[in-house]
């Protein structure tokens, strides 16, 4: 199937996890697609090549999402290099897990800006050129837990929790200019993020979820290929949980 020819995708922590199976699920339908890591390293370079063997155009740029900035300079850079952006999936994340009795402004500061300042940050950066061409799609990975909440993850899951608002605020702002705007909550999803979880904890996991495994990178690709394509040409402002049934 082609549900992407021609288009350009920006997926940003693209190197590994999630924003990797993204990055690769959309080349897989023709688009051309600029990933963005906090360093272009082995892990980039693999997933770049491993995107070009679609056929299609890619590159991998240094970016620091959560600074403003950096990611106004990257972004004309891939207009240079790539012409235009049709999708945009602000995927990079991280968490610093703690009860918020141990937690440091460091650990909430640092998690709100990578998590959630960066949505803002490319966001707007993309906004001008979406708002040009009248069409655009964007895509935000938010969590289960942004509206659950999780003890040992109050900065994470405000993180997330912002995104959502973020995300339903901003569709209402761009719709008239034929940009949608959704978000992703995914559950627990097998990735670098959740294997440094102990394994009691990802066993607990585990079975709170009817579907009871683990999610792959690959099912939250297959979402965010929805989103970004012209099959959800009706939908924005929501958040889609792919969460094998937990928490719904
Ligand atoms: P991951 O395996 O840890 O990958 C995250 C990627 O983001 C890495 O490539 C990382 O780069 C990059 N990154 C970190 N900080 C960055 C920054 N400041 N600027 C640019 N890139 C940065 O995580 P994942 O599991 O794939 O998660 C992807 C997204 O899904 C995150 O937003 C996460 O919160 C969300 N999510 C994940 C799960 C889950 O169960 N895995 C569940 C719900 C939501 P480095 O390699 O350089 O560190």
């Amino acid at each position: 199937m082609d549900l992407l020819k021609g288009k350009t995708a920006v997926v940003t922590g693209a190197a590994r996890g999630i924003g990797r199976a993204i990055a690769i699920r959309f080349a897989q339908e023709g688009a051309n697609v600029a990933i963005t890591d906090l360093a272009v390293d082995d892990n980039a370079r693999e997933t770049v090549s491993t995107i070009e063997s679609y056929g299609v155009k890619a590159k991998a740029f240094a970016s620091d999402a959560s600074d403003y900035g950096d990611t106004d300079k990257v972004v004309k850079q891939i207009i240079e290099e790539f012409g235009t952006i049709d999708i945009l999936v602000n995927n990079a994340g991280i968490t610093r897990d703690t009860l918020l009795m141990r937690m440091t402004e460091e650990q909430w500061d640092l998690v709100i800006k990578v998590n959630l300042k960066s949505v803002f940050n490319f966001t707007k950066a993309v906004q001008p050129y979406m708002l040009k061409q009248r069409s655009g799609s964007i895509i935000s990975m938010s969590s289960v837990v942004g509206v659950s909440g999780n003890a040992g993850q109050a900065n994470y899951s405000a993180s997330k929790a912002g995104i959502i608002g973020f995300t339903k605020s901003v569709a209402k702002e761009v719709g008239s200019r034929g940009i949608r705007c959704n978000a992703i909550a995914p559950g627990f999803i097998d990735t670098e993020m959740t294997k440094k979880l102990p394994e009691d904890v990802r066993k607990a996991w585990t079975q709170q979820i009817p579907l009871r495994r683990a999610g792959l990178p690959e099912d939250v690709a297959n979402t965010a290929l929805f989103l970004a394509s012209d099959l959800s040409s009706y939908v924005s402002g929501q958040v889609i949980n792919v969460c094998g049934g937990m928490n719904t």
